[in-house]
């Protein structure tokens, strides 16, 4: 990963010529200032990337020569859904920020019994906002796909609609089983999807974990301390990422996983 990379529109990712849009252009001239001769990457969002010579620096189209179509890397070897209560805005987005960097698949916003927010319409201009955050953090951070976030749904219709789910859910008041040891039986049996919920600030309810465990869901525990929300997502993130050998050289980095 080197230089800077950019999700482009299919007419974008030609083999030859690469015209860039305009916000893309703008970006390239007033904020990162670039220069003709320079490198950059084009992602196809599909997995798939190509290196860029920058040729005509104008503010509102520049243009370079594509190179060969490579394969785009950095994603993860396993895909975590990330089914997560809403909470407040500013709080919502770093931890889609930071969940995009540690290598989350898909974010589900959830509306628990306990959210603060309830509304489940109207939520097409945050969707929007979100979108954008995900592709800038996946374009900062490397990652060869922008993860993909849903319209935040009611939890109950979420489970329903999913039907039967692998994974976990995050619960403070289970003692015995680790989200570490289960997940690496999990991998272990050669399965690379799995769902992981977290719940909002006052938990989730008795019901709502019930529920859970009915689609498949198993309660785990993140040790005896009681973390904040965003505090659970990250650690549970990066737990499972190092489980799977995705946070440098530890755990079943087998690549036969
Ligand atoms: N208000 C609750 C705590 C909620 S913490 C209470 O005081 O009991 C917010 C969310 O983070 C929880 O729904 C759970 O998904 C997760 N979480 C926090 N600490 C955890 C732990 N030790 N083990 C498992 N999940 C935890």
């Amino acid at each position: 990963v080197s230089g800077h990379r950019f999700f482009v529109q299919p007419n974008v990712f030609d083999p030859v010529e690469t015209i860039f849009p305009v916000e893309i252009s703008r970006q390239m001239n007033n904020v990162l200032r670039l220069k003709s001769g320079q490198m950059v990457t084009i992602l196809d969002n599909r997995g798939k990337c190509r290196p860029v010579e920058l040729v005509d620096i104008d503010p509102k189209q520049v243009t370079g020569r594509a190179g060969e179509i490579e394969p785009a890397g950095g994603e993860p070897s396993v895909e975590l859904i990330l089914g997560i209560a809403l909470t407040q805005r500013e709080k919502f987005e770093w931890i889609l920020q930071k969940g995009c960097e540690l290598g989350v698949r898909e974010f589900h916003p959830l509306i628990t019994s306990r959210t603060l927010v309830q509304e489940t319409r109207g939520w097409d201009e945050k969707m929007t906002r979100w979108q954008k955050i995900l592709q800038e953090a996946a374009e900062q951070c490397g990652r060869g796909l922008i993860p993909a976030i849903t319209a935040p749904q009611k939890i109950e219709n979420y489970l329903h609609q999913m039907g039967s789910l692998r994974g976990y859910i995050l619960h403070e008041k289970v003692q015995q089983t680790g989200l570490a040891a289960s997940l690496m039986d999990h991998l272990a049996k050669g399965e690379r999807r799995f769902t992981l919920l977290v719940g909002p600030e006052g938990g989730f309810s008795p019901e709502e974990v019930t529920s859970a465990e009915q689609s498949g869901l198993l309660p785990v525990s993140l040790g005896k301390r009681i973390l904040r929300m965003e505090t659970a997502v990250l650690a549970a993130c990066a737990v499972c990422m190092a489980v799977a050998g995705e946070l440098g050289d530890f755990g079943s980095s087998d690549k036969n996983l």
